[in-house]
């Protein structure tokens, strides 16, 4: 299915609910330079520390569990708590921040979201390009 994002669909509420979107090369490559990514497998970058806390999609599903969940992958994670999932069931990648609330309390809090044609289309050369590529390659 391709996904299109209609900039005048770009309301507050949509901000606050999803994050920015994405929409060019270069969105794509400030958005990921903004990002120190870890090595997958650091205790930084564990995901399943968060059990089954869940974050926001796009998709039919609204919700995906951090862990547990086929319909999406992790594919980065950056220092801050971030993290950047692919939803196979929309094709679409998600980053988000899991803030706490109360100390004890997390939640996921939206960054951006892009189409997934178009981030695989640019990443690649983009991360190869970043401050910290050797980590993560
Ligand atoms: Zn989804």
């Amino acid at each position: 299915m391709p996904w299109e994002f209609d900039e005048s669909q770009l309301t507050p509420e949509l901000l606050e609910k999803h994050g920015r979107p994405l929409l060019n090369e270069k969105d794509i490559e400030s958005a990921l330079n903004d990002e120190t990514f870890l090595k997958s497998g650091s205790a930084k970058a564990d995901q399943t520390h968060y059990q089954k806390l869940g974050f926001q999609c796009l998709c039919n599903a609204d919700m995906h569990a951090m862990n547990d969940d086929f319909r999406v992958n992790l594919i980065l994670s950056a220092s801050g708590e971030k993290f950047l999932y692919k939803c196979t069931a929309m094709g679409i990648y998600i980053f988000f921040q899991v803030k706490a609330k109360w100390l004890v309390n997390h939640y996921c809090s939206p960054i951006w979201f892009v189409d997934g044609d178009l981030f695989d289309k640019y990443a690649g050369d983009i991360l190869k390009k970043h401050k910290n590529y050797k980590d993560i390659k």
